[in-house]
């Protein structure tokens, strides 16, 4: 199976969706941002996950770099990652060329909803510091995300699959995943 990545805006539920998914699999789940964050807590850059995307643009490459070596060591995962960060200098590649060629991943997974379930799920998680954006900031992040998707796919060969996550729908967003995990 390789690296299938998994990726989806803030709030769109990836991650209960592929946790779900691969139930009972013999796969590595693993989280790029909590990767990064671990590695940025050692030295002292953040003291929680939300801090991440508000460090220096060098400062996010450079643990970009740093967790992919680390990940690309591991076989048979899923990546729940970003394909694009919202910073305020504008969307940030979460896979730029020199960490989607290390990690060269089979399949990348985009969880989607529609702008509205996510704007109003971002407003019912008092657990996260998510950023306050409009739907109509959320529909263009979700644009970028899939042209960011196919240009990872034409780097690495990898296929980009759709998957929808509307409200009470996990268990058909976990059978869309089904082919991505054979
Ligand atoms: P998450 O909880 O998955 O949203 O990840 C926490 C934070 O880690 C994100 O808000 C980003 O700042 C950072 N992060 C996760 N994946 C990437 C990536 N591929 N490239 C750069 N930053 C990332
Ligand atoms: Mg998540």
């Amino acid at each position: 199976m390789g690296v299938i990545v998994v990726t989806g805006i803030p709030g769109v539920g990836k991650t209960t969706v592929m946790k779900k998914a691969a139930e009972g699999m013999d796969i590595e789940f693993v989280t790029f941002g909590t990767v990064m964050t671990e590695i940025a807590k050692e030295i002292g850059l953040v003291k929680d996950r939300d801090e991440m995307r508000k460090l220096t643009l060098g400062q996010q490459k450079d643990l970009q770099i740093k967790s992919a070596e680390k990940i690309a060591r591991m076989e048979n995962v899923i990546l729940d990652t970003h394909c694009t960060v919202k910073t305020p200098k504008g969307y940030m590649p979460g896979l730029p060329e020199w960490v989607i060629k290390k990690l060269n991943p089979t399949a990348i997974v985009v969880v989607e909803a529609s702008p509205e379930e996510i704007y109003n799920r971002r407003a019912g998680d008092p657990t996260r510091n998510r950023d306050p954006d409009t739907k109509e900031q959320i529909e263009e992040h979700q644009m970028i995300n899939r042209a960011a998707a196919m240009s990872y796919a034409t780097l690495s060969g990898a296929t980009v699959k759709i998957v929808y996550n509307h409200d009470n729908a996990v268990d058909d967003a976990v059978k869309q995943t089904a082919p991505v995990l054979e």
